[in-house]
């Protein structure tokens, strides 16, 4: 009650009120405690309700009220006296505190609504962002899935062009075959894997040949200009893809085939 520079203040209370409206009807006022009377002083609010209780007690004072015959009675007993002041002033005190809480619980009601909503809309919020960050994430997964698929489409087309037979030498295998040429006994597989290797065997003479190896774009990749019998090709040299062989005898072509070094999924 002595803090009036402060907002909350801490105003009389009723009992305080009814006591110095006492004191001021029966012009004691100079026996009020100077903490109240010093707040009274300083203080709008509670020297209103004072102006107002001190009519009030006097009233009663002068009327022969039966409003509160008790009270009428004994009308100059100032404990009777502040009893009566402060029923009144309780009523209009509760009445007051009364309203004031319903205001309060109304506004809090509808400050509770309104915070809740706001809350509601913010979760609402945060999820659609959430989904919407996971979506890019998707579509971002969908983005590089796509160029996975494209790069390996270009690898296959990559590697399937290394098996494009070569129409050149395609046709001198068919010509070949025509003439008649070398009985050779090894290799006779046409699919190799990088691990394998070729083996060159034939039966009859000559005891030597000349080997030359093209790939299916025709070009030159190996050539020996001799070999014996049973000689060895490590095929690790070579990429994958489609080859061809040539074996010569003193400048004549005897023998021409071909043969893959396939992927090891592929084989
Ligand atoms: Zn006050």
């Amino acid at each position: 009650m002595n803090d009036l520079d402060n907002n909350s203040v801490s105003h009389l209370d009723d009992l305080e009120l009814a006591m110095a409206a006492d004191l001021l009807v029966e012009n004691r006022y100079e026996h009020l405690d100077p903490v109240v009377s010093n707040h009274i002083e300083e203080c709008e609010v509670c020297s209103e309700k004072l102006m107002k209780l001190a009519d009030v007690v006097d009233e009663m004072d002068e009327q022969d009220s039966t409003l509160l015959p008790d009270v009428k009675k004994t009308k100059r007993v100032p404990n009777d006296w502040l009893l009566a002041a402060s029923v009144v002033f309780l009523l209009i005190l509760s009445f007051v505190v009364w309203r004031g809480r319903q205001e309060y619980q109304e506004l809090s009601m509808k400050y509770k609504v309104l915070v809740d909503s706001v809350e509601q809309s913010e979760s609402k919020q945060l999820r659609l962002e959430e989904l919407e960050k996971s979506l890019e994430r998707i579509e971002l997964q969908q983005d590089s899935l796509e160029k996975i698929r494209e790069e390996i489409a270009m690898n296959e087309n990559a590697i399937a062009s290394l098996y494009v037979p070569n129409q050149n030498l395609e046709e001198e295998i068919a010509r070949s075959l025509r003439s008649g040429n070398l009985e050779l006994t090894s290799p006779v597989e046409t699919d190799y894997q990088r691990n394998d290797h070729l083996t060159f065997l034939w039966e009859s003479e000559p005891a030597q040949l000349g080997l030359v190896v093209y790939n299916n774009q025709g070009l030159k990749v190996k050539m020996i200009s001799s070999i014996d019998k049973g000689f060895v090709l490590p095929l690790n040299q070579f990429n994958i893809g489609m080859y061809y062989y040539e074996l010569y005898y003193e400048n004549e072509l005897v023998k021409i085939n071909k043969f893959n070094i396939l992927l090891d999924e592929l084989k």
